[in-house]
C-alpha cells in the first residue's frame, strides 16, 4: 500500500485529532468506544492538539453492516475528496467529504478502531 497517498494532508505538526468509531458499521467495538470516549472526553483530550470522537459510518451502523455502497475506507484519498463529483457518487463519498471538510482539514492520522477480524 502506499501509504503516502492515503495521508490527506501533510503538515508539520499535529493541532487536531479525530478519533473516529464505526468506520465499518457492524464492527461495534469501535463504536462503543467511541461513544463511551464522547461520554468521557477527558479521557482522549489533550492540551497541545484539540480532539474531536466521532461516529462515521452512521448508516451503515444503522444497518449493522460493513458499508451501504462503497468501503468508507477507499474514500478519504485527497483527489478524491476534493473532487465535486466523486465526492457526491456514494453515500460513503458524500458521509467522507462531509466529514473531512467538516472537521478534518487539518487531520494527519485517522485512527481507526478494528476488531480482530480486520488483522
Ligand atoms: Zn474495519
Amino acid at each position: 500500500m502506499d501509504w503516502k497517498r492515503r495521508r490527506t494532508l501533510p503538515t508539520a505538526c499535529v493541532k487536531k485529532v479525530a478519533i473516529v468509531g464505526g468506520t465499518h458499521g457492524n464492527e461495534t467495538n469501535g463504536v462503543h468506544l467511541a461513544k463511551h470516549f464522547m461520554r468521557n472526553m477527558s479521557l482522549v483530550k489533550r492540551p497541545s492538539f484539540e480532539t474531536e470522537v466521532l461516529l462515521s459510518n452512521v448508516a451503515a451502523i444503522e444497518q449493522n453492516t460493513r458499508y451501504v455502497e462503497e468501503d468508507l475506507n477507499r474514500c478519504y484519498f485527497l483527489a478524491d475528496l476534493q473532487n465535486d463529483q466523486m465526492s457526491r457518487s456514494t453515500l460513503e463519498r458524500k458521509r467522507a467529504r462531509e466529514a473531512w471538510s467538516r472537521t478534518w482539514a487539518e487531520l494527519v492520522e485517522l485512527v481507526q478502531f478494528v476488531n480482530y477480524a480486520d488483522l
